[in-house]
């Protein structure tokens, strides 16, 4: 089969490393006599995350997008309802309500993080604001402090996508126990996976919990079953085995609320604990890239690099930067990685520009500073612990390389950081 990539260095098609431990586990599943679905090895995949993530409850679904879909039935949004939400994100953060009859808030995002701005965020709130959908983009945990001390006065419900910050910590706590439910994705591309698709919710909430159990699997009690050993229970079970429409309807009144089938099968979450476990490895791994790459990329003027402020753990899904000079120069920059075998992805185009938003009454220049960094400044570099060493220098290098060629050398006097005059832009 031929690679999918031609790049020396590619972005992330692969944002973890599957080794023989990872088949390991594997083998010991298939080999046993446990169910595949819904078995044990589920269970100790949804233990291992709630430990790690100290969460009360961590209920695995087959992706981020599809835990995404159920936390935002659980917010019972009604029509006329306000929801905040973040342009600056992959879409399917959002993508389901375009499915409900709300008004959908874009609050724009700081400069540096890219995470919604705790100002703009207050600005926009209303008595009709039922919900914040925000990200933790890149991996770098948004300002909860402020934003959970602005939504729980209100009675604000908070869902975070954190499909990045696995891995990330905000004041030792992890993302997904900081509003009121999370959602993250084991994706090929993300932090860690669980054979290339899968997700979690996570919450405190047990209501939630027993209503996320009905809506991911479709299962209902059976007519009859001989699960239990017959003998003392037999003549209950009897009338069962009999064509009864009165016992028929009873027994199988669940069908009517049963939800989709979002079941992770059980290889899959066996391949998760081993892989959760390896975790710690693969974010040190990230957070060492994403240090060299800052030691070029600060070298030259203008360009700003990202610096979590104390209490925060990065976890580097996304290795951001903001250069200078305007889109033509970041063109050429971009450019310039790519003849040195660079992969560039950006990551994301502004949602509240794309047709179906737009289509919904949203223009530009709703979200100046998210618009502005994406369309002029922002660049992500491809930083994952399949990056090997010899593929990491090659970045380093020909980062610095590209730099040079674009803007001269670093000492350029003729140099200023228009970024930092920006409204509401932080220092
Ligand atoms: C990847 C991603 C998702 C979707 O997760 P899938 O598991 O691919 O469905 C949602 N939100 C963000 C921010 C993502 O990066």
């Amino acid at each position: 089969m031929e690679s999918c990539c031609t790049y020396d260095v590619p972005f992330a098609r692969r944002g973890s490393v599957l080794d023989e431990d990872d088949l390991v586990a594997l083998t010991r599943v298939l080999r046993s006599d446990d169910p595949l679905s819904a078995g044990p090895w589920r269970s100790q995949f949804e233990d291992d995350f709630r430990r790690y993530t100290g969460a009360k409850h961590a209920m695995s679904v087959t992706s981020g997008t599809v835990a995404l879909e159920i936390a935002i039935s659980l917010l019972d949004l009604s029509p006329g309802d306000e929801v905040i939400v973040t342009p600056q994100t992959f879409h399917a953060t959002i993508q389901p309500l375009l499915d409900h009859d709300v008004r959908v808030r874009f609050c724009d995002v700081d400069p540096y993080s890219l995470n919604m701005d705790p100002d703009c965020l207050e600005s926009l709130l209303t008595d009709r604001t039922r919900a914040i959908l925000l990200v933790h983009y890149g991996g770098w945990p948004a300002e909860m402090d402020r934003i959970v001390e602005l939504a729980r006065s209100r009675g604000i419900l908070i869902l975070e996508d954190c499909a990045h910050a696995l891995g990330a910590t905000y004041n030792g706590r992890h993302p997904g126990t900081l509003g009121d439910i999370g959602c993250f994705s084991f994706h090929s591309s993300k932090n860690i996976t669980t054979l290339g698709e899968g997700g979690m919710l996570t919450t405190d909430r047990d209501d939630w919990a027993e209503r996320i159990e009905r809506l991911r699997s479709n299962q209902v009690d059976g007519v009859f079953t001989t699960a239990q050993p017959v003998g003392a229970a037999a003549p209950a079970l009897l009338p069962y085995m009999k064509y009864s429409d009165y016992i028929y309807r009873d027994q199988c009144a669940s069908i009517r609320r049963a939800g989709t089938n979002a079941t992770l099968s059980d290889a899959a979450a066996a391949v998760g604990s081993v892989q959760l476990g390896k975790l710690p490895a693969f974010a040190e791994r990230r957070r060492n890239t994403a240090a060299l790459l800052d030691q070029v990329a600060s070298q030259y003027p203008g360009v700003r690099v990202q610096r979590p402020t104390a209490g925060l753990v990065h976890a580097y899904h996304l290795y951001t930067c903001f250069v200078p000079g305007g889109a033509d120069a970041r063109a050429q920059l971009v450019q310039a990685l790519d003849r040195r075998g660079i992969e560039i992805q950006l990551r994301y185009f502004p949602l509240h520009l794309v047709p179906e938003w737009q289509a919904r009454g949203h223009r530009p220049g709703e979200c100046p500073v998210a618009e502005h960094l994406w369309f002029e400044e922002q660049l992500n570099l491809p930083c994952h612990p399949g990056l090997t060493d010899r593929q990491i220098d090659r970045l380093v290098n020909a980062l610095d390389e590209s730099l040079l060629e674009t803007y001269g050398s670093s000492n350029d006097p003729g140099w200023r950081d228009d970024a930092l005059r920006m409204p509401g832009a932080g220092v």
